[in-house]
């Protein structure tokens, strides 16, 4: 993409796959995460060194940052981290909240994205794969907590990564498509999303996605960059692509609307509240800041909030 962010860059943390199996798991600091929450405060990842960490469920190792070695903790404790006001404190917070503050401090701000969106996306997996999938006997985690074995049958299992396309689609005018999915909160707009699906290429998932949801056909599918969505477990990966016809017609059902939106539109709208976009630190806000050539206008104080 023209704007590019430091999470093109090379991971500033050391994932160091070989010391999985090697280090001592309860020594190294840690990066509290629950239920797709980390504990953080006024928007940094809170690091807990072994002595003032809570008793964990699981440890997952992330990797070495400098000379330090860290892992994901999850506590025993439900609770824990959410008896706080959350500010200027440490709370418990969604990566949907601590985006945009993450964004805002550069490479710093994206060593703490990749932490927690890895913390997150592996601390789910593990949540959601108790058992094994063969025999159906419980699996324990084991190298580090990037596996799952299952000691009945033998069988490893592997944490899991799905793939989901997102497009960018502009008109003959250059305006953007955008689209309002029926589950969504009132007024929110994005780009045309999907699972890839089994089989299929991420151009292919680009081309039918498009033509299923607003019954478009693109041609120039062009790959604009990607981010780890852990809801619960994507990557979202980007794409732009132009139409040569305008006429839209949505499912009413996945899609309940979608429009195209020029340039000199899309500012007023966001500013009045008439259209809520992704929030900053997204891939789909990065898209949308691509197509605008700049920095999207805030919304007016006051006006209506996203909900
Ligand atoms: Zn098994």
């Amino acid at each position: 993409m023209r704007n590019p962010w430091p999470l093109d860059l090379p991971s500033t943390v050391d994932r160091a796959a070989e010391r999985r199996d090697a280090v001592d798991l309860a020594a190294c600091d840690a990066i509290v995460v629950r239920d797709g929450r980390v504990l953080a405060a006024e928007g940094r990842l809170i690091e807990l060194a072994p002595a003032s960490q809570p008793p964990a469920d699981l440890r997952v190792y992330l990797g070495r940052d400098g000379t330090r070695d860290l892992v994901a903790l999850v506590p025993s404790d439900p609770a824990f981290g959410t008896d706080h006001d959350g500010i200027g404190g440490e709370t418990m917070r969604g990566l949907r909240d601590l985006l945009a503050g993450f964004w805002d401090r550069g490479a710093e701000g994206a060593r703490d994205h990749e932490l927690a969106t890895t913390a997150i996306a592996i601390s789910q997996w593990h949540a959601s794969h108790p058992r094994c999938s063969l025999c159906g006997e419980p699996t324990a985690p084991t190298l580090g907590g990037w596996v799952r074995r299952c000691d009945t049958c033998g069988r490893d299992h592997y944490p899991r990564t799905d793939p989901a396309m997102i497009v960018a689609v502009t008109d003959p005018d250059d305006r953007l498509l955008l689209a309002h999915a029926a589950h969504w909160s009132p007024r929110r707009f994005s780009h045309l999303a999907g699972f890839v699906e089994p089989g299929e290429t991420f151009e292919q998932a680009v081309h039918r996605e498009v033509w299923e949801e607003a019954r478009l056909e693109v041609t120039d599918v062009e790959y604009l960059g990607s981010q780890p969505w852990p809801f619960p477990a994507s990557v979202m990966v980007a794409f732009r692509a132009r139409t040569a016809t305008t006429a839209i017609e949505v499912d009413g059902l996945e899609i309940a609307e979608a429009r195209f939106v020029a340039r000199e539109e899309i500012g007023p709208q966001v500013r009045d509240g008439i259209i809520v976009l992704a929030p900053k630190g997204s891939v789909a806000r990065r898209m949308l800041e691509e197509w605008y050539g700049g920095p999207l206008p805030e919304p007016r104080a006051g006006g209506p909030v996203d909900v």
